[in-house]
């Protein structure tokens, strides 16, 4: 065995659990780190708290001098938790979160010190951005971008630093964040759907989008994960044979958390508690040492907050607990990946969920129209919603037989499609008295406020209904949730806008009632977007033959998937709902395919090293060790002997075999490597990448798991599956 193999299993042997201290109860802990309402009632003046609100609530502007103030009392309540820094926080396109620390320390001209931080710091710094992705926007030269508060998502004090959430957009106002087009999205949908829900209950005023996330994650004791270049450079196993024993005897999930993952846990969720995060489930994944984390959900923005500094403190926690968590969509081959489902509804400021069935027809009535909007809004823009979760390594994942596959459907279950079916078959125009009474009380009157239905859940589809939510199941573990939720809530926001314009257009110009009128637009659209619901097994082949007789898409890998968001369709939704300008569009775009062209370099790379560094010379050792052995067997017995006509001599051959395959596929991938990135075009080396260079990685990885198996373990290199994945 490797020196480094052997040395980081009997580290991780001598692992114990860290005993962690109990601080009475959850609830009293909560928040204690945030700068949210219950502080801001204690340390703002009246007119600060009322500005701040505004800002949260409609969006209004602070003023300089209220800033000040504002800024005044988080620095006192800051330092009075042991804060010494702060920082503005914020989410570049490299798709996770970025600081850069200030001490509230300054000098006077005279040489004393001060604690400082004023409204002009807490509302905008300008980071050196210059080496942030900005995909064209911003030129190096003129790297100026700033960022700027978001008092949506309140401050928080993380170990000794106040971080304060901003947006981040260059000086010629584009984002070049994820926060930005989020926040205008939800913007727009808040809009639309207040206007709609206005129907129903004229007190609305505001309508927030909802999201509770998932998070599924891996922990793998750090010592064995430092032994693995491919997991500590990129985050996954390149090469690696399965383990005997995966998850075939389904033992793991929902299984008892081993001993060291639960004190990780609890550390976690500790201090989770403390910074706002409303933890709630913990459990065993399907996969050996795979977890999953889910909390209470929240309006959209925060949660999507509340995800990325879960994922930050995460990492920090494991490591204190020597584990290093993977985030990516497909660490190991042959056990499953991990995803991030986002379930998702819209929630109005009088307290009711538009996806949840009530208790009167009235009610039923508003909760289809927002159903089936949601409905008829993916499925105009399903390429669209696709392409929010493309990543080189969610490539991986979507349509592998354990997560949903690249084509969007959507499931609503047996009941709610008897629904649809029946409101299909109602009269155009004005209804009849009769008419009316059977819908309100035959159809929607019987829609019940539970949907038992939903509990037979169909796991293979990536957008299902379940009960009062819908839940995108194709959303990777390291995803940043900003980038699905920014599409979803814009197409929405699309589709409810039109939806509001069609109802208003029949009341007017056909005189009829409002009911009569939702009811007529609601038939359409069940009609016109049937092709996108399906509650089949979405795992199939027959499905893939299906959904393309139906013209939905099936982008297979990123590049492709990402092509439509610069088209015509795409970027006037964006422009029309003021979510995001074509330069920003492109350029997101462009970020995008770049960083799943870095990804797959990396990685070939990698291989290089892995193959010429560790495989070859450790496999061409072991076959010296066989040929000393023939020989000497030979001058024993003479070369005619019948033994040494197989045994020995095959072993040696096969891996003759494979080491002349090895090198020669590594090198014809550094060959194609070299080719592709002579292409300029972004698009077309994305293509040259997915298309050319990833077939060589099977093929490598193929004949390295071979070779796993016929060399001596005592000499194998690199820590295998069956070290890595059953921590105690
Ligand atoms: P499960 O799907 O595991 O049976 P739940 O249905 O209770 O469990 O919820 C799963 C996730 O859905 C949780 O993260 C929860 O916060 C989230 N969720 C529940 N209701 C809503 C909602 N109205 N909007 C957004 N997310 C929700
Ligand atoms: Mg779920």
């Amino acid at each position: 065995m490797s020196e480094q193999r052997f040395k980081a299993i009997s580290e991780s042997q001598k692992r114990h659990p860290i005993a962690i201290k109990e601080e009475g109860r959850r609830s009293d802990l909560f928040a204690k780190n945030v700068f949210n309402e219950e502080k801001m009632i204690q340390h703002l003046t009246k007119d600060a708290l009322e500005s701040v609100k505004g800002a949260i609530f409609s969006g209004s502007k602070i003023d300089r001098k209220i800033a000040d103030q504002v800024a005044e009392a988080m620095k006192a309540w800051a330092i009075s938790i042991g804060a010494t820094h702060y920082t503005h926080w914020f989410q570049p396109l490299t798709g996770s979160t970025a600081e850069k620390h200030d001490a509230f320390f300054d000098l006077l001209p005279n040489g004393r010190a001060l604690e400082k931080f004023g409204g002009g710091q807490l509302v905008q710094q300008e980071p050196d951005a210059s080496s942030f992705p900005s995909g064209g926007i911003r030129n190096t030269f003129e790297a100026r971008g700033y960022t700027a508060w978001d008092p949506t998502s309140p401050a928080f004090v993380y170990d000794t630093t106040l971080c304060i959430p901003t947006v981040f957009v260059s000086y010629t106002g584009e984002a070049l964040d994820n926060k930005a087009p989020l926040l205008r999205a939800l913007h727009s949908v808040d809009e639309a759907a207040t206007a709609v829900a206005k129907y129903f209950d004229k007190n609305v005023s505001k309508v927030n989008a909802t999201l509770g996330w998932e998070q599924e994650y891996f922990l793998i004791d750090k010592a064995l994960a430092y032994s693995r270049p491919d997991i500590i450079m990129t985050g996954r196993t390149l090469i690696g044979g399965a383990a005997a024993k995966g998850q075939q005897l389904d033992d793991h999930y929902f299984g008892v958390i081993p001993q060291r993952a639960i004190s990780f846990m609890k550390e976690l969720e500790k201090e989770c508690t403390k910074l706002g995060i409303p933890v709630k489930t913990r459990h065993n994944e399907v996969a050996p040492n795979q977890f999953e984390l889910a909390p209470v959900f929240e309006e959209a923005n925060l949660a999507v907050d509340h995800n990325l500094l879960l994922m930050d403190v995460m990492e920090k926690i494991a490591d204190k607990h020597h584990f290093k968590v993977l985030f990516h969509e497909k660490p190991f081959e042959g056990i499953n990946g991990s995803g991030k489902h986002n379930n998702w509804s819209l929630q109005t400021d009088t307290g009711v969920n538009l996806l949840s069935p009530g208790s009167t027809p009235m009610k039923n009535l508003q909760f289809l129209t927002f159903f089936i909007n949601t409905i008829k809004a993916v499925d105009t823009y399903e390429e669209l919603l696709r392409s929010s979760i493309a990543s080189a390594s969610n490539d991986h994942r979507l349509g592998a037989n354990e997560a949903p596959p690249a084509i969007l459907s959507i499931f609503i279950g047996k009941q709610l499609s008897h629904v649809l079916d029946e409101l299909e078959g109602v009269s155009q125009g004005k209804l009849s008295p009769e008419e009316k009474t059977e819908l309100k009380l035959n159809v929607v009157g019987k829609i019940p406020e539970i949907l038992l239905d939903n509990t037979d859940r169909n796991r293979t589809s990536p957008f299902a209904f379940t009960g009062n939510k819908f839940e995108m199941r194709g959303v990777g573990s390291k995803t940043n949730c900003a980038k699905p939720m920014t599409i979803l809530n814009t197409i929405v926001a699309k589709q409810l806008r039109s939806f509001k314009k069609e109802v208003d257009t029949l009341i007017d110009t056909k005189n009829l009632k409002k009911d009569e009128a939702v009811f007529n637009i609601l038939r359409e659209y069940i009609k016109t977007s049937k092709r996108i619901r399906f509650d089949g097994d979405g795992y199939s082949d027959t499905w893939q033959k299906e959904a393309k007789r139906r013209k939905l898409s099936n982008n297979k890998n990123t590049p492709k998937a990402l092509q439509v968001l610069t088209a015509k369709k795409s970027l006037d939704l964006f422009k029309t709902m003021k979510v995001m300008s074509e330069t920003e569009v492109r350029a997101r775009q462009e970020v995008e395919l770049e960083a799943y062209i870095l990804h797959i370099q990396i990685e070939g790379r990698i291989y290089n090293e892995l193959v010429y560094g560790h495989i070859l010379p450790t496999t061409i050792a072991y076959q010296n060790k066989l040929i000393k052995n023939v020989t000497g067997l030979k001058e024993i017995y003479g070369a005619a002997h019948r033994t040494l006509s197989g045994g020995q001599l095959a072993i040696i051959e096969q891996i003759a075999e494979h080491i002349d395959a090895l090198k020669k596929t590594t090198d014809a991938m550094t060959e194609a490597r070299k080719k592709a990135n002579k292409l300029g075009d972004t698009h077309k080396k994305a293509m040259a990448y997915c298309e050319n260079i990833l077939p060589y990685f099977t093929e490598i990885r193929m004949h390295c798991d071979k070779l796993e198996r016929l060399v001596d373990n005592q000499l194998w290199p690199l820590t295998k599956y069956r070290e890595l994945l059953f921590i105690k």
